[in-house]
C-alpha cells in the first residue's frame, strides 16, 4: 500500500481541511465521470477515496500514524469502496455538493475542471493564443437535466417526501433521540427517477467534448493557472456551474535561463576576442543583437543587454538579458602557433611553458614521495 498522505499529496502535519481539500481536487480530477473508459484514472480515483476515508477519520488517522496500517482491509469490500455504494450521483450530492440540510436536494454543482497547456519562452515575450480540447459534463440535452424519460420533472420521493433525508426516533434511556440519515430510497436525492432518459441513463448528464480558446498573456511562468469562467462541467437542478483552469507550464529552453523578467544566456569567445575585444552578433529571443566585448574580458564576466528579457505578467515592458562570457581554449594547435603562444608568454615576461612532457603534474608529485 503506498503512502495515504502522498497520495493525497499533502505532508503528514496536514490539517483536516488541508486533507479535505486536497481529496476534492484530485477527486473531481480523477472522477470517472469525467474519465470515462480509463481504467488508470478509475484506479487512481478509488486510492484517493481509500487514503481520504483513513486519513478524514481521527481515529483511523491516528491509528495509520502509529503503525503505518489501516483498520480496515481495502479488498475485502469494506471501507471506503463501499463510501460510493450508492453511486456516483451519490457522490456529487453528498461531497461536492455542500452538505446535507444546507441546500435543495438534486441540486448537483458542475466541477471545476482542469487542462494542461505549455508555451515557448518566445510566446512568453508576445503572450499568445491555445485552443483548448477537453471533456466536460453538460446537462443531458434529451431530458434537460431531469434524467426521466419525459423530460419532466422526476417524482418525489415517498419515503422522504423530498428532502433527501429521514429522520429516526429512538428511545434511549436519555429519552428520545433523534437521528437524520441519508434516504436510503432515494440516496438523498429527493426524488426517485422510474423511467430513465435513454440518453443520459437518469445521471441527468453527459460528457461532451468542449473548445474554447484562451489568451495567454505575456509574462506567463510556469504553474499559473488561466481561469475561465463558466467552461467547467455544467451543474443540473440549478446548481452552479463550475470552471475550467488551465496550467501553463513554460518550455525549457536550450540557450536561455529565466528568472523572472531576466533571460541569462552564454557565450564563447575565442581567446583571441577575449584578448583583443570584438563586436559579436548574438541571437537575442527575438532577434539578432550586436554586442561589444571589451579588451581584456574574463571568463565569466556578464554584460547586461537593456531590454533583452521578458515582460512582467500581462506587460509590455522588458527586464534584462544577462550574457555570461566563456572562453574557449583550444585542444590543439599547430606548431606554428606553439612558437607565437612561446613569444607571446616571453613578450609579457612570464616563464615559458614547457608542455606536460612525458609525465603530468600530479605524475611528478606523486614520484617525489
Ligand atoms: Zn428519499
Ligand atoms: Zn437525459
Amino acid at each position: 500500500m503506498s503512502d495515504l498522505y502522498s497520495v493525497l499529496g499533502v505532508s503528514r502535519s496536514a490539517s483536516a481541511d488541508d486533507i479535505k481539500s486536497a481529496y476534492r481536487k484530485l477527486a473531481r480530477q480523477y472522477h470517472p465521470d469525467v474519465n470515462p473508459n480509463n481504467p488508470e484514472a478509475e484506479e487512481k480515483f478509488k486510492e484517493v477515496s481509500q487514503a481520504y476515508s483513513v486519513l478524514s477519520d481521527p481515529d483511523k488517522r491516528a491509528h495509520y500514524d502509529r503503525t503505518g496500517q489501516t483498520e480496515d482491509s481495502f479488498q475485502g469490500g469494506g471501507g471506503a469502496a463501499d463510501f460510493f455504494a450508492g453511486g456516483m450521483q451519490d457522490f456529487f450530492t453528498a461531497f461536492m455538493g455542500g452538505g446535507f440540510g444546507q441546500r435543495r436536494p438534486g441540486v448537483v454543482d458542475g466541477d471545476d475542471l482542469r487542462a494542461d497547456e505549455s508555451v515557448t519562452l518566445k510566446e512568453v515575450l508576445t503572450g499568445t493564443e491555445r485552443t483548448v480540447r477537453y471533456r466536460r459534463q453538460k446537462a443531458c440535452g434529451t431530458c434537460n437535466g431531469m434524467g426521466t424519460a419525459n423530460g419532466l420533472a422526476p417524482e418525489t420521493c415517498k419515503n422522504c417526501g423530498g428532502s433527501g433525508r429521514v429522520v429516526q426516533t429512538r428511545q434511549t434511556f436519555m429519552g428520545a433521540m433523534q437521528t437524520a440519515t441519508t434516504c436510503p430510497v432515494c440516496q438523498g436525492n429527493g426524488f426517485v427517477i422510474k423511467d430513465p432518459c435513454k440518453t443520459c441513463h437518469g445521471k441527468r448528464r453527459v460528457v461532451e467534448e468542449s473548445e474554447v480558446t484562451v489568451k495567454i498573456p505575456s509574462g506567463i511562468e510556469s504553474g499559473m493557472n488561466i481561469r475561465v469562467s463558466g467552461m467547467g462541467s455544467e451543474g443540473v437542478g440549478g446548481g452552479a456551474t463550475g470552471d475550467l483552469y488551465i496550467s501553463v507550464e513554460v518550455d525549457e529552453d536550450e540557450r536561455f535561463l529565466r528568472e523572472g523578467t531576466t533571460l541569462y544566456t552564454q557565450i564563447d569567445l575565442t581567446i583571441a576576442q577575449a584578448l583583443l575585444g570584438d563586436k559579436i552578433q548574438i541571437e537575442g529571443l527575438d532577434e539578432p543583437m550586436e554586442i561589444s566585448i571589451d579588451k581584456g574580458t574574463q571568463p565569466g564576466e556578464r554584460f547586461r543587454v537593456k531590454n533583452g528579457g521578458l515582460p512582467p505578467l500581462h506587460g509590455t515592458s522588458r527586464g534584462d538579458l544577462i550574457i555570461e562570457t566563456r572562453v574557449s581554449i583550444p585542444k590543439k594547435i599547430s606548431e606554428a602557433q606553439v612558437k607565437l603562444i612561446k613569444e607571446f608568454a616571453e613578450l609579457g615576461g612570464e616563464p615559458i611553458p614547457q608542455g606536460p612532457g612525458k609525465e603530468g603534474f600530479l605524475d611528478k608529485l606523486f614520484k617525489k614521495k
